[in-house]
Formats: C-alpha cells, structure tokens, sequence
C-alpha cells in the first residue's frame, strides 16, 4: 500500500504547503495510487469520478512538469463540458497558488472567441477545455501544441459517449509523441481500452472504486421469465416502497415504454435519454433533483451526466453485459453515509451477466423471488412537490429571490411551502407542495412577478 502523505511525494516544499493551506491532509486513494507513477512520468489510467480528487491527481503532476520560464502550452486538460473544464481550471488555479507566474487559459465553447484568442496571444502554460472549441483554435492557429508535456483526457468516457473520438484523435495528432498521457474515465469500457492503446505508451492503471463499501448497499438478483419483468417491477416498488429510485435500461424506446407503464400504475416516472432535447432534459433533471419526480428512468449513457446525490434505490430493468457498469450504476445508492438497495431483474438467458457481476465484485450474488414480495394493490408514488415553470429566466433579470418575494408575499405563501428554485435562460423552474399548487397557479394567472406579468404553468 502507497504512503498516502504529500510529503511522501518528490514534489516541491512550495506545493507541500500550499496544499497544506488548501486543507489537504492525506492523499486520496486516486492520488496516492496515481501521483507517484504521474511524477515519474507514466502514463496512467486511472479509474476515478468526481469527487475522488482526481482533479489533484493529474494537476500536481502536471504543474510539477511546467517550466514557468517557458511561455508555450505544457499542459492540455481536454474535458467533455464547460461545467467540467471550469471546475478543473478553479482547481488547478488553486493547485497553482504558491508557483509563481503560472498562466492557465479555459477554452470552452459558447463563450466569444477573441479573448480566448488573447489570452493564447499573451503567452499561456496550461489550457483546459473542451474539445470543439481547441479544434477550432488549432485550426485557426491560436494555439499550438508542439511543446506540450502532458495531456489529460478527464472523464474519457464521457466523451466518447458524446461523440468527440474523431475530434480528440485530430486534436492528439498535434502534440509531441514524448508526451505524457494520463486518462481518467469513471467506466473502462472497449472503446475506452481501444483508445488508450492508440494513444499511450505502456500506462499504469489505477483502479480504486471497483467495489462499493461492504454493507453500504444491499444487492439482490431477482430471476423472472421475459413477460415477468414489468409485474416483477411493479412488486419491487410495492414491497421496499423507495422515495426515490434510479432505474436503468438498455434503450431509449425501453426507457419511455417503462415509465409510462409506471406512470400508468400511478407511480410517477420520467424518461431521461438521448433522444431528449435539452429544454426537456433539463425539465426532467429540475424534476427529479427538487422532489416531484420520484423515479428516473434512464440508459447509461444520459445517466452518466446526472449529478445525484443519494437515492434510495436503484433498479436493474435488464442487467448490463459488461459488470462494470453495473457497480458503477448501483453506486448511485449508498451515498452521503446513507444505505443502500440494488435490485436487478434478470431472465434465464442473463444468468452469465450475474455471474460475472459477482466474480467481478468478489462476492456470490444474493438471490431473491418475487414470488415473495409484499404486494399492496392500490400502491402508488407520488412526489411530494409539483414543479411549475414560469416563462421569465435570467434573460428577464429574474432571480430566485424575486420569484420567493412574490410567492411568499404577494401571494401569502408560507415560505415552507417553496421548494427548489431553478432559473434558466428563458425559464424558471419553482418546486412546490402539492397542495399549494392551485394557489400559486390562480396568482400566476393575475399578479406580477418584477413589475411584469408572468405565465406559469404546471410540468
Ligand atoms: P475532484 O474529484 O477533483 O473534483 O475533487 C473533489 C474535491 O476534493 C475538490 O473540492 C478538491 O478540492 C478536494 N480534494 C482533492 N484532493 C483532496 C485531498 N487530498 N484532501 C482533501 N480534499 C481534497
């Protein structure tokens, strides 16, 4: 087992303190399984997701590389979302705090061209971005990267998922062979394994959350025939009544055909997929993240993007092929010191996938039927908020103390009523007890929010 302290590490005594000051006091398990090989020079794969402080595995490697002296890009951190990129960039900002004269561009879409053009322009030794927007950089010739020494492929996998392969690969045929390459992915899937082999050079890997903490989720396999699955479903939820769950199939058509089947049998589900666009997609997430929309129904990829917190259950519809993916999905329950419960439905022909779910995991699967589940005839599941949207966003100046004002005062609503408050461009999103609903709807209808008059409707 690595020593899991900084000093341990050949880094500088300007970072020992820094980090220090940063109130990092051991390494996590990503960084003292990937900080040591990093500083060496290899090229790793680490297995790690947010959260892990793999943000500071790959960025104390690659300050650590950076001659200051040297104004040309060192370092390229390629992310799948500006979210993504703006956090690593903090994060790195911070990592960089005691090394002087450091400079770090973000390069991200959807933002204006020309100071990014400037920045590049004024000498710069990191750049964080995504892989569009440094395209079209390369393309213009605003940035070069014939000098670089390390690049970081964070959330790999998710960008695959979004279909950025081509690109990455034209964006990694301009940097040195020498570099050094280090990819960070939450899952390590084919494509993911292909894409290492192409674009590094003998890499360490790093795994560190293949399995969940023991006795945090309980997993049970429940074995039905084909047509069993939808009943066998419909008693899961009536026996262990979740408040919340994530249930996971294989395709989109699937994901819309299960949630209107639980929607119809009055347990309130939303579809999350591909095939959404983004205004429905981000009303399903507003949705399920303020407490009126209980059960997620989504495909693996649309579920990578999703920032939960802690759910009480998640559910298998169909298991996946590959057992990675299903710890990485049941690692959705069992968060934030709560427990957990993994139910999985499987058919006859699925047993091999159960039994490579439990050789992966080191532990024999916990078997179950459903036979012997409580049923409740009458059950449903309602969410205890209703969300309405209101057509006035951050573009009409609205904020969410403006639309808590006029509920809370105008309209005499006590404040425990209001739930979330979510404001988008064109729209905002309010969270409201159920039984408030009617009231605010009937205000909506004739009072003013910031002087002007507003439409709110149910979604
Ligand atoms: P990340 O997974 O990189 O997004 O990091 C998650 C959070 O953990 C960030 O807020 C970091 O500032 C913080 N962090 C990273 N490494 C450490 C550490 N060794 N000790 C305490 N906090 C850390």
């Amino acid at each position: 087992m690595a020593s899991d302290r900084f000093s341990s590490l050949p880094i500088s005594r300007a970072q020992l303190v820094n980090l220090e000051s940063l109130g990092y006091k051991k390494m996590t398990a990503v960084q003292a399984q990937s900080l040591p090989h990093v500083l060496e020079g290899r090229d790793i794969i680490a297995q790690a997701k947010t959260g892990s402080g793999k943000t500071a595995a790959f960025g104390i490697g690659l300050l650590h590389q950076i001659n200051p002296k040297f104004f040309g890009i060192q370092a390229l951190v390629l992310c799948p979302t500006r979210e993504l990129a703006d956090q690593v960039g903090k994060e790195l900002r911070r990592l960089a705090r005691n090394t002087a004269n450091i400079k770090l561009v973000l390069l991200c879409g959807g933002k204006p061209f020309s100071p990014q053009k400037a920045s590049l322009g004024h000498g710069a030794h990191i750049v964080v971005g995504t892989p569009g927007r440094i395209q079209d950089h390369l393309r213009k010739g605003t940035l070069r990267l014939d000098g670089l020494k390390t690049l970081v492929l964070d959330e790999a996998d998710r960008m695959l998922d979004m279909g950025f392969s081509e690109v990455m690969a034209r964006i990694i045929a301009q940097t040195p062979k020498t570099r050094q390459t280090l990819l960070f992915s939450a899952t390590y899937p084919e494509p993911i394994k292909r894409m290492c082999r192409s674009v590094q050079r003998n890499p360490v890997t790093v795994t560190t959350e293949s399995a969940h903490k023991p006795g945090v989720i309980e997993e049970l396999f429940y074995q039905v025939k084909r047509h069993e699955r939808n009943n066998t479903l419909l008693a899961l939820f009536e026996h262990y009544q979740p408040d919340t769950a994530l249930l996971f199939c294989h395709t989109k058509k699937q994901c819309d055909e299960v949630a209107s089947f639980l929607r119809e049998r009055q347990i309130e589900a939303l579809a999350i997929h591909g095939d959404l666009d983004q205004r429905k997609r981000d009303q399903v997430l507003v949705r399920f993240a303020n407490n009126s929309c209980s059960v997620l129904v989504a495909t693996d990829v649309a579920a990578r993007g999703l920032d939960i917190k802690s759910l009480q259950a998640v559910i298998n519809y169909e298991l996946p092929r590959d057992p990675e993916i299903y710890v990485h999905r049941i690692g959705r329950t069992g968060r934030a010191g709560k427990k957990g419960i993994a139910l999985s439905i499987f058919t006859e022909s699925e047993q091999v996938r159960v039994n490579a779910i439990g050789q992966f995991q080191n532990k024999p699967a916990i078997y179950d039927v459903h036979e012997s589940l409580d049923r409740r005839p009458g059950f449903s599941l309602r969410s205890p908020m209703v969300t309405i949207q209101i057509d006035a966003g951050r573009k009409n100046k609205i904020r969410p103390g403006d639309l808590l004002g006029a509920l809370t005062g105008d309209a005499g609503l006590p404040g425990s009523r209001i739930g979330k408050i979510d404001i988008f461009d064109q729209s905002s999103y309010i969270a409201i007890e159920r039984r408030s609903v009617r009231k605010v709807l009937s205000y909506l209808a004739n009072g003013k929010v910031k002087g002007r008059s507003v439409r709110g409707r149910k979604i």
